[in-house]
């Protein structure tokens, strides 16, 4: 069974994120856990924490298919300490946020060399700061998001996925997800039945299907290869529905978030209608 939904804001509280969701028939959802572009953020109060958990549960959402995204100003493979602790503290403070909202996994994007450090010694650094909150959090698995590669951003080749993982020491508690739109840019086609299981099967020999925790199901404005990170609407992008399609009939992609990222938001509903439509009826 699939799990769609889209990233719904959290605008007055986290509770208000299954609200959001529920209203667009989503059944799945992503959230902010904080302010994305601050870095500091009150601490939860018990009433936030309990309203956010009776939220889930009346709504019929499973923290399964729950998948909170990280501030976009963490960067765990700093190059520098004072930005490296920083991001270190930051991340730790949102995985700490998943565990008392009783979630499983936090989506972030592993980071950026900024032209000061090599590749290799920055996926070693994310991969140390991913034991890091690890060690300190319980229960939360960090779930590395694949980029497009735009500028310096690291993790648009399954390569550089697998040596981060190499690095975790707790392999029970990483995984990835997929961004169709940065897949696709960084490189990966898709739009083919054999593009498609091409790109999964280098995948699972490169990664590990089973570390796959999610999906982030978006149309882009920008070609194979282009390593530019543009998400379209469903459909008015150069993604062919083919690969929506490949999607919502493979089983390896059952019981996991499928999360909308797509940039109107006033289209969710039918996005989420239009991919439940192309299920075929085995
Ligand atoms: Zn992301
Ligand atoms: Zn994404």
């Amino acid at each position: 069974m699939k799990f769609v939904g889209a990233h719904v804001s959290a605008a007055g509280g986290v509770e208000n994120a299954p609200v959001n969701a529920h209203a667009i028939g989503a059944k799945a959802f992503a959230f902010f856990t904080k302010n994305q572009r601050q870095w500091y953020a009150a601490a939860y109060n018990e009433e936030t924490i309990e309203r956010f958990k009776a939220n889930v549960e009346e709504l019929g959402f499973h923290p399964d298919h729950i998948l909170p995204h990280d501030s976009y100003l963490i960067n765990l493979g700093h190059p520098e300490q004072e930005g490296l602790d920083k991001s270190r503290r930051a991340f730790f403070d949102e995985m700490t946020r998943c565990e008392q909202l009783g979630l499983n996994r936090l989506n972030f994007h592993p980071g950026s060399h900024l032209n000061k450090i090599p590749i290799d010694d920055c996926l070693d650094r994310i991969a140390e700061s991913i034991n890091m909150a690890l060690d300190r959090t319980n229960g939360v698995i960090a779930v590395i998001e694949n980029t497009a590669g735009q500028g310096t951003n690291l993790g648009h080749t399954f390569e550089q996925i697998a040596r981060i993982i190499h690095g975790v020491e707790d392999k029970s508690r990483v995984g990835v997800c997929l961004d169709t739109a940065h897949t696709l840019a960084a490189g990966y086609e898709l739009r083919t039945r054999e593009a498609f299981d091409a790109t999964f099967d280098t995948f699972d020999k490169v990664v590990g299907i089973h570390y796959l925790k999610g999906i982030h199901m978006n149309d882009s404005k920008k070609e194979l290869g282009t390593r530019v990170d543009r998400h379209a609407s469903i459909g008015q992008g150069v993604m062919e529905m083919d690969l929506f399609s490949f999607i919502m009939n493979d089983p390896r992609f059952n019981d996991m978030p499928i999360i909308l990222e797509t940039p109107d938001e006033s289209l969710w509903a039918q996005e989420i209608e239009l991919l439940y439509s192309l299920v075929q009826s085995s």
